[in-house]
């Protein structure tokens, strides 16, 4: 098993006004046995970031260092690394026993006995004993992929790198699988780096998460973290499903003049910001409250878009009047018990706390 540091790790693609700067001068240290996520949307950098560690990319600039070694110069073979793909990446010809043996044949000085030996005990320990003289076009997509890290684990590797082994799967599966490779990676305890566009996998996965954008790295902490005390409007918005609100505004005094509607700072958050500046409040669906009347707090007047019921709770779509503006649809979530139709008037109440308060624009 092995730490990883990513030391001013650049990578470009393209040359001249072709140019893409992919990884933007990324430090991070990863510590032996930890499960790190990468996340951000389509084109932040995660793949790229992950295929430089594996040894698939090479980096323009910056070390790459696994356990004590920089890994630099040395190919993917060498680094004592197993990847699990999107794809399952399975060799089609091959049976699951050949294809979980192929990798130890390869590259380990293991006898015949030995190499089998591991496999059907990662095998059962994978619940695919059954599935060993299958071949991949034989099975589920569920099936290959648990084949897939049956084959990266039957290999005892340093690390473990996962670029969206699950996108291909259906929910409910996505879902048990989520599992299981949190169960394996707690239990067999290798260094993991995960890489997801997706939002649960994200907060219910890795020990910590390293939040991308435009190949820039905008937070690394715990999933908790990364919701609660957000480093910047990137993270806020793309961390917590569904997003945080955002209002634009700038500050006169002690109050927020927001588009739309006055909001009252508390003493805290008015130490924190420079007087006349822009600035956005975010607050998440989840601490906001709708009234029938006005309460006399923080709050606006709004017309109910669209209700959504998800079962306990539901998500409702607001469309605010007197001019309060957000980019994105306004959403507040409300107690499922709640009845509330479309073309409702309602008072949308921001709390004294749960604010977030972000540079304007
Ligand atoms: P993500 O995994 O977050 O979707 P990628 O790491 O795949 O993002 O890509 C980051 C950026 O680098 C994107 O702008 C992408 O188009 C670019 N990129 C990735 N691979 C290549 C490549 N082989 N050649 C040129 N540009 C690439």
């Amino acid at each position: 098993m092995a730490s990883i540091n990513i030391d001013d790790v650049t990578k470009r693609f393209g040359e001249g006004t072709n140019e893409v700067v992919a990884v933007d001068d990324i430090s991070m240290e990863i510590r032996d046995g930890e499960f790190v996520v990468f996340v951000g949307p389509s084109g932040s950098g995660k793949s790229t970031l992950l295929r430089m560690v594996a040894g698939l990319e090479r980096q323009s600039e910056g070390d790459i260092v696994i356990g004590d070694t920089i890994v630099n110069e040395l190919g993917p073979r060498a680094r004592d690394i197993a990847m699990v793909f999107q794809n399952y990446a399975l060799y089609p010809n091959m049976t699951v026993r050949e294809n979980m043996s192929f990798g130890l044949k390869m590259s380990t000085g293991l006898s015949e006995e030995e190499i089998a030996e591991r496999v059907e005990s990662t095998a059962e320990m994978m619940g695919i004993h059954s599935l060993l003289d299958n071949t991949p076009g034989e099975m589920s997509g569920g099936q290959q992929q648990r084949v897939a890290l049956g084959r990266a684990i039957v290999r005892d590797p340093n690390v473990f790198l996962m670029d969206e082994p699950l996108s291909n799967l259906d929910a409910k599966l996505r879902a048990e699988m989520r599992t299981e490779i949190n169960r394996l990676q707690n239990d067999l305890g290798v260094t993991t780096l995960y890489v997801t566009h997706d939002q649960t996998e994200a907060m219910t996965m890795g020990d910590r998460l390293v939040v991308l954008d435009h190949g820039e790295l905008q937070q690394i902490g715990t999933p908790l973290e990364c919701f609660y005390r957000p480093a910047n409007r990137f993270v806020a918005g793309f961390i917590g499903e569904p997003s945080m609100n955002f209002f634009e505004g700038h500050t006169e005094g002690g109050t927020l003049r927001l588009d739309g509607f006055d909001y009252d700072l508390t003493e805290r958050m008015q130490s924190s910001v420079e007087p006349s500046t822009d600035v956005a409040l975010g607050v998440r669906p989840e601490d906001l409250s709708l009234n029938d009347q006005p309460a006399g707090g923080n709050e606006f007047e709004a017309v109910v878009d669209v209700v959504e019921p998800m079962g306990s709770v539901s998500y409702v779509y607001l469309r605010p009047e007197n001019g309060a503006k957000t980019d994105e649809p306004f959403i507040v979530e409300t107690d499922g018990q709640r009845p509330i139709s479309e073309d409702e008037r309602v008072y949308v109440e921001v709390p004294n706390r749960d604010v977030h308060l972000f540079d304007g624009d």
